[in-house]
């Protein structure tokens, strides 16, 4: 960090001073310009009053000489002034892209800190579970409800593992060779199950789900759309708040395009971050002191998939906190 900002320091230096350099270059050509005409000018003048030709300032000063030579003068200043601002901007552009990608690199060395230091988390937690586990069971003689019990958590830290492995499977397959394997679905029915599991699997949360009286039919992939709609409704439930109530409309438009909205009363994404948490591994805030878990892998592949889908995924505020995320999907897909 030091030897950046050192870095920094030293090339606004080096950028402070050609802009300076600049200025005082264009400032010099301007006198010596000025210097230039005012000489030829004055010797002119004192030929043509040797000559006879003219014999007063008034006079000279309306020959046409004199006009071609100040016209010339005139020129030759909008030239400098002309080169000097197209230097000064051409740093100035130069500058402004190089800090750019200076910002952008420093944004991804970020991003991938980040995900190193959660994806060793999320993998050595469950690991260190399960071994623990199996210690137990080798040293300890335990009682059958004590053996389900700790088989049961290790099954679920097992789960865990497993969905993380297919979230980066899943974000390696969208990256490269994704297309979705289309059927019919009736997303009534797709969303209301989906709901329900959840419902199951977070009885402290309210989830509420409006849907039209005809039922809804897409062509689409039910393992991306599984993916879209778990990874939307998980995030609301991980970044809630306290009574969190999770709100998913379903509506169709004519007889081209879905919406499906799914809205939260959680902790609410800030404005600056709204584009960046579709990217690879973003996740809003520091590793350090972040309490939620997660790879910031969840996002990306919702939109991954949509866009293959031809569709749409946006984020909004919710009023009056929280987050709406709302998806757009062609019923056919071509
Ligand atoms: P995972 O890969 O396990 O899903 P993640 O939830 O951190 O990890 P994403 O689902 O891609 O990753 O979300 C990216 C970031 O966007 C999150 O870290 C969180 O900061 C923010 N975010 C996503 N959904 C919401 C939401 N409903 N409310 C508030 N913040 C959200
Ligand atoms: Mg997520």
């Amino acid at each position: 960090m030091q030897r950046n900002i050192r870095l920094r320091l030293l090339s606004n230096f080096v950028i402070f001073f050609s802009l300076t350099a600049i200025a005082w270059w264009s400032v010099l050509l301007f006198t010596l310009n000025r210097d230039a005409f005012q000489g030829k000018a004055g010797e002119s003048k004192m030929l043509m009053i040797a000559e006879g030709t003219i014999s007063n300032d008034a006079e000279y000063l309306s020959t046409q000489y004199y006009k071609d030579l100040q016209a010339e003068y005139k020129r030759q200043e909008w030239m400098i002034l002309g080169e000097s601002l197209v230097f000064i901007l051409s740093i100035i552009i130069g500058v402004y892209l190089i800090n750019r990608g200076y910002n952008k690199e420093i944004d991804a060395a970020q991003q991938r800190r980040n995900f190193l230091l959660s994806i060793t988390h999320e993998l050595k937690s469950p690991i260190a579970s399960i071994k623990l586990v199996l210690e137990t069971f080798i040293k300890r003689e335990l009682s059958p409800k004590h053996i389900n019990q700790f088989s049961n958590n290790a099954l679920k830290e097992t789960d865990r593992l497993n969905e993380l492995v297919n979230d980066l499977l899943l974000a390696a397959k969208v990256e490269t060779s994704y297309t979705p394997n289309l059927e019919k679905i009736n997303v009534t029915q797709f969303l209301t199950d989906i709901i329900e599991r959840l419902r199951n699997k977070y009885p402290h949360v309210v989830f509420d789900f409006r849907k039209p009286s005809d039922t809804v039919d897409i062509y689409a992939d039910k393992t991306g759309l599984t993916s879209v709609a778990v990874n939307l409704l998980e995030n609301a439930v991980k970044y809630g708040v306290e009574k969190t109530k999770i709100s998913t409309v379903l509506r169709q438009n004519g007889q081209e395009q879905i919406f499906i909205e799914i809205a939260d009363n959680g902790i609410g994404i800030p404005n600056k971050e709204k584009d960046k948490i579709f990217e690879r591994f973003y996740r809003v805030g520091n590793e350090d002191t972040r309490k939620t878990k997660g790879t910031g892998l969840g996002l990306y592949i919702v939109r991954q998939i949509i866009l293959a889908h031809n569709g749409m995924v946006t984020v909004s505020d919710n009023r009056p906190q929280g987050t709406i995320f709302t998806i757009s999907l062609p019923v056919n897909n071509g």
